[in-house]
């Protein structure tokens, strides 16, 4: 099954008194399973693609499906229900609950659903599991390495167990060991789970664990390479 279609996309942002078309007839589609990544210098329209089909902006012409969902023709309140049941996000900057615990960071996305707090509990617990964290659990974010934050970060997008996970520029702020360690668990995690993972990164980290790189260029797909394993 397909998990995104995206057909003829494209997107562009008022700028003074004209366009700026930063996204030019995208055609891509991804199935399920799938570990793959926008790749490319900054600029070429990586994040403004991600963020369409993470219903956080909408295309200007043609169409974004995502787990059957058009993006542009959404409203709000349908938006918010896609994101909240079925997609996660791993932004660079983590973007976690300062005054928080890791316990409550990871359970927030479950805050939204309807679960007990037993159940809630387990899954937050099992999350913790997935990327080793579950010594840390009382902490707060300002008592941990960077690198521990992504990885409450990847918890906090994976307990629920969402079909797609959406990942910004994640080593952004992470030295190499860090990288790899939470390139590794999201690699993990998509065997395990066959959660989807699309990915926006220049980082060559990165790049060498995707398993298809979708090459832009000027807002324009310049290759889209499927990497085989051995
Ligand atoms: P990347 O993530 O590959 O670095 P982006 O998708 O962030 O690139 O940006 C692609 C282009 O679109 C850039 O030239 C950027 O300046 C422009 N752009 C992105 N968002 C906006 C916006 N909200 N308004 C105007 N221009 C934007
Ligand atoms: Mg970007």
């Amino acid at each position: 099954m397909e998990i995104i279609q995206i057909s003829n996309l494209t997107k562009r942002f008022p700028m003074g008194k004209g366009e700026f078309t930063a996204l030019k007839r995208i055609d891509l589609t991804f199935g399920k399973g799938e570990f793959a990544g926008l790749v490319g210098p900054s600029g070429s329209g990586k994040t403004t693609l991600l963020n369409i089909v993470g219903s956080l902006d909408v295309p200007s012409e043609g169409e974004a499906l995502v787990l059957g969902n058009s993006i542009g023709k959404l409203n709000a309140k349908q938006a918010a229900k896609l994101r909240k049941e079925n997609l996660g996000f791993i932004f660079q900057s983590y973007n976690l609950l300062q005054v928080h615990t890791v316990f409550e960071n990871v359970e927030f996305p479950l805050l939204l659903l309807n679960l007990s707090a037993s159940e809630r509990k387990r899954m937050v617990m099992d999350a913790l599991e997935w990327v080793g964290l579950t010594d840390k659990v009382k902490s707060k974010p300002p008592q941990l390495s960077g690198g521990e934050c992504q990885r409450v970060a990847i918890a906090r997008a994976m307990v629920k167990r969402p079909s797609l996970v959406l990942a910004d520029e994640p080593t952004a702020n992470l030295d190499a060991a860090n990288s790899h360690n939470i390139l590794k668990t999201m690699e993990k995690l998509n065997r395990e789970l066959e959660t989807t993972f699309l990915f926006a990164t220049h980082d060559e980290k990165v790049i060498s664990y995707l398993h298809r790189k979708i090459y832009l260029l000027d807002g324009k797909v310049d290759k889209d390479e499927v990497v085989t394993v051995n």
